[in-house]
């Protein structure tokens, strides 16, 4: 409960802060209304009349379209980060093929010039470190 409290204009209790909406407009930094009240009456206006509604957002949309775009824009970059690192974790959880070869290129060498049989003994090699590390051998 925060310290501060308010009263609703609409349904007259008594509220904490958090309980009104943030406004830059009012004083107080805050609405009249408390969220109760502000969703309840935003439901019934949906009701009597959708189309008010649907032209509100269609108007916010409109005016946050870059705002918006930007926003999913970064959300999608960092779910292709997240998930090239899942990616790349379960490469070298499995030993995969690409993770031994980069291994064993050690930058020098390209991927195409390591013989398989080598990738497959270096993979042997890493079971073998990871089981000692695992057992503390
Ligand atoms: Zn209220």
């Amino acid at each position: 409960m925060g310290l501060l409290m308010k009263t609703c204009i609409h349904c007259q209790q008594s509220k904490p802060l958090e309980a009104f909406r943030k406004s830059a407009r009012m004083i107080g930094g805050r609405e009249n209304g408390c969220k109760d009240c502000h969703n309840a009456r935003r439901r019934a206006r949906y009701q009597t009349d959708p189309s008010a509604t649907l032209a509100t957002n269609r108007k916010w949309f409109q005016a946050n379209r870059e705002k918006l775009n930007a926003y999913h824009r970064e959300w999608r970059s960092r779910l292709d980060v997240n998930r090239r690192t899942a990616k790349r974790r379960t490469e070298i959880e499995g030993l995969a093929d690409s993770y031994v070869k980069q291994l064993l290129a050690g930058g020098v060498l390209s991927h195409s010039d390591i013989p398989q049989p080598l990738v497959e003994a270096q993979r042997e090699l890493l079971k073998i470190k990871r089981y000692i590390r695992e057992h503390s051998i």
